[in-house]
This record gives structure tokens, C-alpha cells and sequence, in this order.
């Protein structure tokens, strides 16, 4: 079982942003940047290719969803996206608010606190439609 699929079940705490019957979108707990959000598919499936088409076409829409929240709850230039997946094997799309290049680069890293965390979920929750 990923850690993802714990998180998905709630054995482990996670900053929510949204989820349906299929997706769930949370804050990487090790940020890029503020509001770096990920978005996954609840059932576990280790590379992004090997979802099914459906699937991965339900991904990338409630991705847009989640997208079109972060830019209005996170001041950015734009919304970055990545799929790497090689720490943990279960799909997630990254979505990063991003102001510059190193913003998608992963090395560099935002240390925030708890209230941060909360009130990000709750700013980027609260303009998911
Ligand atoms: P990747 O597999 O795409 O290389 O990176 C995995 C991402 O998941 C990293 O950005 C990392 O910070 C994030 N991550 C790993 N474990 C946890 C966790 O337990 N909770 C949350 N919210 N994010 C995690």
C-alpha cells in the first residue's frame, strides 16, 4: 500500500484541497513553492502511463479544476506542472505555483508552518468549483 493510498483512507493527516469518488489533490508536504499542490487517482497505479485512457482523462480534468483554484488562491505567474513519480509509486500530478524557472526544479524547497499549510488548503479548497 503507497503512502498515498494511506493518506487517500485517512491513516495518514494531509493538508486536503479536494477529492471525488475517482481523485484526491493535497499539499506536497515538501513544497517547491507555496500552494504546490498534488493531484492523484485514489486507486494506486505506480507510472502515469499505465492508467487506463479513462482515467488519465479524468486526472488531467480534475487537475485543471485543481489548477484553476491555485491561481486564483496563490499569487504566481502561472501554474507549473510535472510528473516524475520516482520516490513514490503511485500517480500524482505536481501542480506548482511558479514565479521562476527553479520554482520547478524540486531542489529548491519552501519550509512552511502549520498554519501555512492549513490556510493554503483552506484558501485553494475554497475556490475549487
Ligand atoms: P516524486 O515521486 O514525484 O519524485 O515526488 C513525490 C512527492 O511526494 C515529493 O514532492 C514529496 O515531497 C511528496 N511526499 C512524499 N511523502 C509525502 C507525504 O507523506 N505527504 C505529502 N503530503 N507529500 C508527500
Amino acid at each position: 500500500m503507497s503512502i498515498f493510498t494511506k493518506i487517500v483512507a485517512g491513516e495518514i493527516p494531509s493538508y486536503k484541497i479536494a477529492e471525488d469518488d475517482h481523485f484526491f489533490a493535497f499539499l506536497d508536504i515538501n513544497p517547491n513553492a507555496k500552494g504546490h499542490t498534488l493531484v492523484i487517482p485514489k486507486k494506486e497505479t505506480n507510472k502515469l502511463f499505465d492508467l487506463e485512457k479513462e482515467a488519465y482523462v479524468g486526472l488531467m480534468e480534475f487537475s485543471y479544476r485543481v489548477a484553476e483554484a491555485l491561481e486564483k488562491a496563490v499569487p504566481c505567474k502561472r501554474i507549473g506542472m510535472s510528473v516524475i513519480g520516482l520516490e513514490v509509486p503511485h500517480v500524482h500530478v505536481h501542480l506548482i505555483p511558479i514565479n521562476v524557472m527553479d520554482d520547478m526544479r524540486f531542489s529548491k524547497k519552501e519550509k512552511l508552518s502549520e498554519q501555512e499549510f492549513t490556510e493554503l488548503a483552506s484558501a485553494i479548497s475554497s475556490n475549487f468549483i
